[in-house]
């Protein structure tokens, strides 16, 4: 009997195909995992587990990839970590939160926000915290808590049109919509215009993308993993301290124990098949022979590592891989204000509107670093971010506009002094843009020993973003644990199709 992972009965345990527990001593394979973000971790420790000998190679200082941490000193001489800050670890998101109980197994060390607050430049607050999360009922629930949705617009909506988003399963919806942007299929729903913020504020700019681009198949999976679908509500949860010392520093230390060599500082420049069946991993001053390596990179550094490789994989292959493509740049500013805010500001808000600020995030509130600072100084710790920036606005600028909505945001910091700022810009999301689907890749690559994963991986399952680079990692294990038969991990994932046969059956209606 395994574990239930959430509240959602309904949520879907795919076990992996049968082999042996671990490699015998004496068998096991050596094997490289690039990249040592999430999914580059759960390949990692899945691999180690069963008793491979793994190495990691990481390109940057320290482990986590976008949610890396690093040491900065303020000018108050005080010692902080930085990172790209704020990410919503949802209750859906099994598989990462399996990856976090190999050394936290209670999740002691992530705390949950009350509520997802979201507010738009027009004046109105629309909140998750008292919404049911059984769907359909958080759907009506919504509607009748919310503001900005109404039942009146839930009526001028498209019924016919609106039905797919009752009956989500991957891959179909890419076969279906992924040839449209999620703009067109939202005002093909005729989707109110005042709600419009909802859909791109919660789902589509965390995407990183401007929704007249991305694909509506993201959209509409979405709206399934995280609304319709899951019973797990829009609720989550953040690291109780930052992400080294909450996250990434245990896993580190569990795979060490369990043999695995981290190599930090140091990028795999390129991977050679050779002949007899594994590969030798180049970095900039080794050349080693694995007998399996998984490339666990972002998007960009994928293309730049395949390309270095002109013997991997097969032309069509290594085309696709140079199609994908990288989301604009987004930029994360952290504030050490000398003040507190207002009492009641929460710990996350999203917000629309605001000249391109997509939230701002209150870290002494749930952060017990930030909170320490906050105390010493009687100031509070503020992060903004602002996802798939414009073309044409200089950091300057960018980063002032974002001040500047604070400030309309929250009037109380006008006063504020800014003891210190970091202003974070990068872009090494991947992008969903329409028509993308089908060219994007998979798990498994031509050769036989070696596996893509990340969140820029093509996953027949509905997860998205950290999720899916948990998912993929731990699939990219898998297969080549297959490969020599022994077991891979069981996986969860939310609802595999719309949750109700009335539903899935009215959809099909909505179909014919
Ligand atoms: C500001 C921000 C907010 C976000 N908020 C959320 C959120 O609220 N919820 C959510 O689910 N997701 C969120 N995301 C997305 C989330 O961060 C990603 O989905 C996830 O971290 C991707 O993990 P990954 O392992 O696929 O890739 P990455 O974390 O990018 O890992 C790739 C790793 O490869 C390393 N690397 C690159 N080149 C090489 C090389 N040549 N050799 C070796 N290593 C190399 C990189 O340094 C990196 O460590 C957010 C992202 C950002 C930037």
């Amino acid at each position: 009997m395994t574990a239930r992972r959430g509240r959602d009965r309904k949520a879907e345990i795919l076990r992996p195909p049968p082999g042996r527990a671990r490699f015998a001593a004496g068998d096991a394979p050596r094997v490289a995992v690039a990249g040592g973000g999430i999914a580059g971790l759960a390949a990692a420790t899945l691999l180690a587990e069963r008793g491979a000998r793994v190495t990691l190679h990481e390109r940057e200082e320290s482990l986590g990839g976008r949610l890396a941490g690093w040491r900065t000193r303020l000018s108050d001489g005080s010692s902080v970590t930085m990172s790209r800050g704020f990410h919503a670890f949802f209750r859906q998101y099994y598989n990462l939160r399996g990856l976090l109980r190999r050394t936290d197994p209670g999740l002691d060390r992530l705390r949950p926000l009350p509520d997802y607050p979201l507010r738009h430049s027009g004046g109105l607050t629309d909140s998750f915290a008292r919404v049911p999360r059984t769907p359909p009922f958080s759907a009506l629930g919504f509607v009748a808590l919310s503001p900005t949705f109404g039942w009146r617009d839930l009526a001028g909506m498209d019924p016919r049109a609106a039905l797919p988003l009752l009956d989500v399963r991957v891959p179909d919806v890419y076969a279906r919509f992924d040839d449209m942007s999620a703009t067109a299929f939202l005002e093909r729903v005729r989707f109110p215009e005042a709600a419009h913020h909802l859909a791109f504020e919660v789902f589509s700019r965390s995407f990183f993308a401007d929704p007249r681009r991305l694909s509506a198949a993201e959209l509409l999976l979405m709206f399934h993993i995280y609304f319709l679908g899951s019973a797990e509500g829009l609720l989550f949860d953040v690291p109780d301290e930052p992400f080294p010392q909450a996250l990434w520093e245990p896993l580190g230390d569990y795979l060490q124990r369990l043999g695995a060599d981290i190599r930090t500082g140091a990028p795999v420049r390129g991977v050679h098949p050779d002949d007899t069946g594994g590969v030798q991993v180049r970095t900039d001053d080794t050349l080693d022979r694995y007998d399996a390596a998984v490339l666990a990179l972002d998007p960009g550094a994928l293309r730049g590592v395949v390309a270095a490789s002109a013997d991997l994989g097969t032309a069509a292959w290594r085309d696709d891989i140079a199609a994908t493509t990288t989301a604009p740049p987004f930029l994360v500013s952290r504030l050490w204000l000398d003040r507190p805010v207002r009492a009641d500001r929460p710990g996350f808000l999203g917000t629309s509107g605001y000249e391109g600020l997509d939230n701002i995030s209150v870290l002494n509130r749930y952060e017990g670093e930030a909170a320490r600072w906050a105390a010493r100084n009687g100031g509070s710790v503020v992060e903004l971010h602002a996802y798939a920036v414009a073309p044409g606005s200089t950091p300057e600028t960018m980063q002032n506009r974002l001040i500047d909505s604070l400030r309309r945001v929250y009037p109380e910091t006008r006063e504020a002094r800014i003891v210190d700022a970091r202003h974070e810009w990068r872009a090494d999301c991947p992008f969903f843009p329409v028509g993308s689907h089908a060219r994007r890749p998979p798990v498994a690559t031509p050769h036989p020993k070696v596996t893509l994963a990340g969140d820029a991986i093509r996953c027949d399952l509905p997860v998205a973003l950290m999720e899916r680079a948990a998912t993929t990692g731990f699939l990219a294990a898998g297969r080549l644990l297959a490969d020599w038969g022994v077991r891979g991990q069981t996986l969860w994932t939310v609802p595999r199709a719309g949750r109700s046969a009335a539903l899935r059956a009215l959809a099909g209606i909505g179909n014919g």
